[in-house]
């Protein structure tokens, strides 16, 4: 057998993290098995959905790595085959024409509110007679229609994650509705359970993994395919991703989709990392770094969490840094490069790269996420530059700006300065003011920078010589700590 797996998300917002962690586990798991991983977009319900999110989803899945093997097939273009398949349930009289109004429909579940009862649909035009049915067709009325749910039923499977599920049919709400009321048609818009059974079976889909919010769906989409005759597929269903406070992952914590993070400066790679630690862990579980490739040679369900998984900031952080430091300079200075021109910093991408691949070497070991490099690398690209105050108190340190001058004066000496020459520089200075080294350096970093923490201050040092900016940034810090 083939394994074969989808990705099925609604194009009604952008691609929701916890999608994109069920993308990775479906992809995991085909490629684990040699198998086809499917993008199915599920866009039937036509006042929610949007191309701009389908757009957005397939960008998302892209810029993760999670490459498909078929599709993307669009549920709107096949409305055909979920029509034929509910005139064939209506047919075999499994699933029949309901009647109910909306206002019929409100007083049912106020009714059972009132007796303390969960609000479900009460079956009560299952069996309509011909004559009841044509004074409804005759009041105007469009039907829904619903497949029949016996309350009796148990459903069980056995889920690859949660093991054995057991679901009461009387736990489903009552007969479900599969295509909703139509002012055209005799069938109308089919519903997420029965266009996904159609799909998945058409799509000859072995494994449905997806979140434990379907669990439901689950229990009615078996009924579904044991009425159509055909086999029911595995089950994987996948933890839930939770904030630090336990509760469901939301809006609220301020970023869901995708491209929140990718706005934010995360790394692809490291987002696909951690979003395969939520939830599953490797058999040696102190490997925290890895790729989709090497996860997916690991990768079971025996692994998954079936507890929420806690979605963790100062993880993600560490692990996009571990990227980031990874890189070479080259690599680096391609992605910073928009950061900086949005920035509106002036320089040419290409005459002035290798300065910009220095910059690249010399901040990189401290960066985490990208945009933070604006801030760390501004005193590279601007004339003057705000000091700060613990800079500015730097500078009054007793023989600071003597330091300052004395540096400044045997850089017009200097033609080009080395890395060497700039450490000389320092000694012989630090010398002949009778100084500590820590005094220089301090107020070497201070009158340069601007602050009294950042990058190597050789580095860079050597960076803002090469720029011209050095002797014009060390004038204006003597200027600023006479002024103070
Ligand atoms: N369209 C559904 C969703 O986005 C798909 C669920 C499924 O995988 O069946 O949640």
């Amino acid at each position: 057998m083939t394994v074969r797996v989808r990705i099925a998300p609604s194009p009604t917002g952008n691609l929701h993290i916890g999608t994109a962690r069920t993308a990775v586990f479906n992809w995991l798991f085909a490629r684990h098995h040699g198998g086809q991983f499917i993008l199915r977009v599920e866009d039937t319900d036509q006042t929610r959905s949007r191309p701009e999110y389908t757009q957005n989803i397939l960008e998302g899945l892209t810029w993760l790595g999670l490459n498909w093997d078929e599709g993307p097939t669009f549920q709107s273009k096949r409305l055909q085959l979920y029509r034929q398949a509910t005139q064939k349930l209506l047919d075999q009289g499994l699933a029949y024409r309901c009647y109910c109004t909306a206002e019929e429909l409100e007083e049912m579940r106020a009714a059972q509110k009132a007796r303390k009862e969960a609000p479900r649909y009460d079956n009560r035009h299952r069996h309509l007679t011909a004559e009841q049915r044509a004074a409804f067709e005759a009041e105007g009325r469009k039907p829904v229609i619903r497949f029949m749910i016996d309350d009796g039923r148990e459903i069980v499977w056995k889920d690859l994650v949660r093991g054995k599920v057991t679901w009461k049919g009387s736990d489903l709400g009552g007969d479900m509705v599969i295509a909703r009321a139509s002012e055209e048609d005799e069938i109308g818009q089919p519903l997420y359970n029965l266009a996904v059974v159609v799909d998945d079976m058409d799509m000859k889909i072995t494994h449905v993994i997806r979140g434990e919010d379907h669990i439901a769906n689950t229990a009615k989409q078996i009924l579904l395919y044991e009425a159509m005759g055909a086999a029911v597929p595995e089950f994987a269903h996948t933890p839930l991703i939770l904030n630090t406070q336990g509760q469901k992952l939301s809006k609220r914590d301020g970023v869901t989709s995708i491209s929140d993070f990718q706005e934010m400066g995360f790394l692809p790679d490291a987002i696909a990392n951690y979003m395969t630690l939520l939830g599953w862990s490797p058999p040696d579980s102190t490997q925290e770094i890895f790729s989709l490739e090497d996860a997916a040679k690991e990768f079971n369900f025996e692994r998954v969490n079936r507890a929420g998984a806690k979605f963790d900031w100062a993880k993600l952080d560490w692990l996009n840094s571990q990227y980031v430091h990874q890189m070479s300079p080259t690599q680096l200075v391609d992605l910073l490069i928009p950061y900086w021109q949005t920035a509106g910093f002036e320089f040419d991408p290409i005459s002035d790269r290798p300065w910009l691949e220095q910059l690249a070497a010399v901040i990189g070991p401290s960066l985490t996420r990208l945009p933070e490099a604006v801030e760390m690398t501004s005193i590279f690209f601007t004339q003057s530059v705000e000091f700060k105050e613990e800079a500015l108190n730097q500078l009054q340190q007793v023989g600071a700006s003597e330091v300052v001058q004395a540096i400044l004066e045997q850089l017009d000496r200097s033609e080009q300065l080395t890395s060497e020459e700039a450490g000389q520089i320092i000694k012989q200075v630090t010398k002949e003011q009778k100084v500590k080294k820590g005094l220089v350096m301090r107020s070497l970093r201070a009158a340069l920078t601007g602050d009294v923490h950042g990058p190597d201050l050789i580095e860079s040092w050597l960076i803002l010589q090469q720029r011209g900016l050095a002797q014009a940034r060390l004038q204006q810090a003597l200027q600023q700590g006479s002024e103070k």
